[in-house]
């Protein structure tokens, strides 16, 4: 397996909890120059993968890639046909956001191959979304979602955070059925992380809320993982459900320690034991490629040991764990050796578990899965 990731680095406005490297579209008084500047050096970036690379996953992020009007993401998706041998590509996924997408969009991302959407709904409240900063009310998540299921889309995964300001289990379970009522067919929940600098943590520094205490966190955690697990969802990763069929390959590839190569500003890649990650802004982006140079900005080769250990880390955050022997010949380390006596203790407190040739976190690790992991580093 390997996997293409490409970073659209614009949003049609900034979330009040978003640390990603995007930009609201109002930052850019010549959008239009910017953002042929931004695909010209996406284009010669990705005309400089090496030339026998053929992926089996893409994954369109960022920022909003829908925040682009239709003739922009037309030509983007031209632009990522006319340099990618996608005739392999089995998933092709695109990021959007309610409030960005419309008829025009959804049909253009069908017809140059899209088979997934990401859509970030992330929660069904409008206050909560109003204080999130998002674009979108309920209602409009909705129609985004209907917008993708009339071009098509059979194949749509809904983003929903828990643990909002002030918001109680009930009001989790709420959203939650609500979206299951849309039947998606992946659902990514996440809850809500105060980033340092974004507006809302200088809203709760300045004590205008309180942040969802641990415990509570924890049980709308686990009362989520009840809910779909109910409703006949796999939860396959720490924060991701999916129908029988329907995970998220691109993603999988990445937990199992595969390869994958990434384009545009922000951009982070694994190949070959080799990590790079790309200039943060697209200004620089954009100004190395249009002199000739990388844009790659950090490059680190990991020794086999670091490589191993990061692989066993990763691959601990799918619920069915890391298979040993397939550890063994991915990394030519025993995963149970390699973790030692921390690894055994963490086995003793019941945090994790051995069975079937597999290493995996039990249920009660799940949500203090960063504990267990950083024991294991
Ligand atoms: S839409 Fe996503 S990437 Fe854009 S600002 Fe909001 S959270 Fe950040």
């Amino acid at each position: 397996m390997a996997g293409l990731y490409l970073h659209v680095p614009f949003c049609a406005r900034k979330c009040a909890y978003c640390d990603f490297a995007s930009r609201p579209l109002a930052d850019f008084p010549s959008l239009g120059t910017t953002v042929a500047r931004f695909f010209q050096a996406l284009e010669k970036e990705l005309a400089a993968l090496p030339p026998d690379f053929a992926p089996d996953t893409l994954y369109i992020g960022g920022g909003t890639p829908t925040a682009l009007d239709a003739a922009q993401l037309g030509a983007l998706l031209a632009l990522v046909r006319r340099r990618v041998y996608c005739n392999g590509v089995r998933e092709w996924t695109v990021e959007a956001n309610p409030g960005t997408l419309d008829a025009a969009k959804a049909a253009a991302l069908r017809r140059a191959g899209v088979n997934r959407v990401s859509l970030g709904v992330q929660s069904l409240d409008n206050a909560a979304l109003a204080r999130l900063g998002r674009l979108h009310t309920a209602a409009e998540a909705r129609a985004g979602f209907d917008l993708l299921r009339a071009a098509g889309f059979d194949n749509i995964s809904l983003d929903l955070m828990y643990a909002l300001p002030g918001e109680t289990t009930a009001q989790v379970l709420a959203d939650l059925r609500g979206l299951l009522a849309w039947q998606p067919e992946h659902l990514s929940t996440y809850a809500l992380a105060l980033e340092p600098g974004t507006p809302l943590a200088a809203q709760h520094a300045r004590g205008e809320f309180a942040e969802v205490p641990d415990e509570e966190q924890a049980e709308q955690y686990f009362a989520i993982r009840r809910e779909l697990l109910a409703a006949g969802y796999e939860h396959y990763e720490l924060s991701n459900f999916a129908q029988p069929g329907r995970v998220c390959r691109h993603n999988l590839n990445y937990w199992r320690g595969g390869d994958y190569h990434a384009c545009g500003p922000a951009a982070h890649a694994h190949s070959g034991g080799q990590r790079t990650a790309n200039v943060e802004k697209l200004e620089d982006y954009c100004r190395r490629s249009e002199r000739g140079e990388s844009p790659c900005a950090f490059e680190e080769t990991l020794a086999p040991e670091a490589k191993a250990r990061e692989t066993l880390i990763i691959g601990l955050r799918l619920l069915k764990g890391v298979d040993l022997a397939a550890f063994q010949r991915q990394t030519g380390l025993d995963a149970l050796a390699l973790g030692g006596a921390a690894l055994e203790q963490l086995v003793a407190q019941g945090l994790l578990a051995v069975d079937h040739e597999r290493l995996r976190l039990t249920a009660r690790a799940l949500f203090i899965s960063d504990r267990v992991f950083a024991e294991l580093v």
